[in-house]
C-alpha cells in the first residue's frame, strides 16, 4: 500500500528526527528537502555566486551535480562528488540558505526533483517547508510540527554545539527571511494537523503520528 507523509516545521521542531524515525517504522525511505535545498547552498558558495544575483544561483543549481540521499537511517547527500553532510549544517550553508530557498526557478526545479522521487517510493516520509502545501498537496497524512523558540533553539544547540541564544536569535532570523519573501513564501497548509511538540519525547511525538496514520 502507497503511503506519503508530509511533515513540514520550522527548524528545530524535532522534524528530521522525528521524519527518519517514522520513515524507519513504515519501512519507507526518506527526503530531507531542506538538506536539497541547503546542499545547493553549498555549491552556490563553493562557486562564489552573488548570493544577491538569482540568475546566477540558478546557473549553479542547475549544473550541480547532487546526490540525494534516502535511507532514514544514513540520508548521504553529494554535490559535485563531494561528501557534503557536515558541510551543509555549517554556518556558511545555514546563513545563506534562505536566500538561495528564495529564488522561484530553484524552488521549481528542486519541487520537480522531489515529486519525481516521491512518485517512485511506495513510502515516504519528506520533510521540509512547503510539502503539505506545494510537493504533496494529496499526502495521505500532513502534519506542521511546532514547538517554543526556546524548545526549538535548545535542540538545535545540543545538535550543532553551538551557543543557545546565538542559535534562537539565527532561527528567528530564517522564520522571518522563510515566510516573509515575496514569491511563494512558506505557509502552513491549511489541511495539516499542528502538533506542538514542546516538552514532548520524539517516541511521543512518533506514536502521535502513527496513531494519525492508522485512523
Ligand atoms: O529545514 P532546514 O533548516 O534544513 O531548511 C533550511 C532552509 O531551506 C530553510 O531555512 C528554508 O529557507 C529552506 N527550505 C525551503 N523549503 C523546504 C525546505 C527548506 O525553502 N521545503
Amino acid at each position: 500500500e502507497r503511503c506519503v507523509v508530509a511533515v513540514d516545521g520550522p527548524s528545530g521542531s524535532g522534524k528530521s528526527t522525528v521524519s527518519r524515525r517514522l520513515a524507519t517504522l513504515i519501512d519507507g525511505i526518506y527526503l530531507d528537502t531542506g538538506a536539497m535545498y541547503r546542499a545547493i547552498t553549498w555549491a552556490v558558495l563553493q562557486s562564489g555566486a552573488d548570493l544577491a544575483d538569482p540568475e546566477a544561483i540558478l546557473k549553479v543549481a542547475q549544473e550541480v551535480d547532487l546526490s540525494i540521499g534516502t535511507d532514514p537511517k544514513a540520508p548521504h547527500f553529494e554535490a559535485n562528488g563531494t561528501d557534503v553532510d557536515a558541510a551543509i549544517r555549517g554556518p556558511e550553508v545555514t546563513g545563506a540558505v534562505s536566500a538561495v530557498a528564495a529564488v522561484p526557478q530553484v524552488r521549481a526545479m528542486l519541487v520537480q526533483i522531489q515529486q519525481d522521487i516521491i512518485a517512485g517510493a511506495p513510502r515516504i516520509v519528506v520533510e521540509g517547508r512547503d510539502i503539505a502545501s506545494v510537493v504533496a498537496p494529496d499526502a495521505d497524512l500532513k502534519v506542521y510540527l511546532t514547538a517554543s523558540a526556546a524548545a526549538r533553539a535548545a535542540r538545535r544547540s545540543a545538535e550543532d554545539a553551538t551557543d543557545v541564544k546565538a542559535t534562537e536569535a539565527d532561527l528567528a532570523r530564517r522564520d522571518k527571511l522563510d515566510s516573509s519573501r515575496k514569491t511563494d513564501p512558506l505557509k502552513q497548509a491549511s489541511d495539516a494537523t499542528e502538533l506542538d511538540t514542546t516538552g514532548m519525547g520524539i517516541d511521543d511525538v512518533v506514536t502521535r503520528l502513527l496513531e494519525m496514520l492508522n485512523s
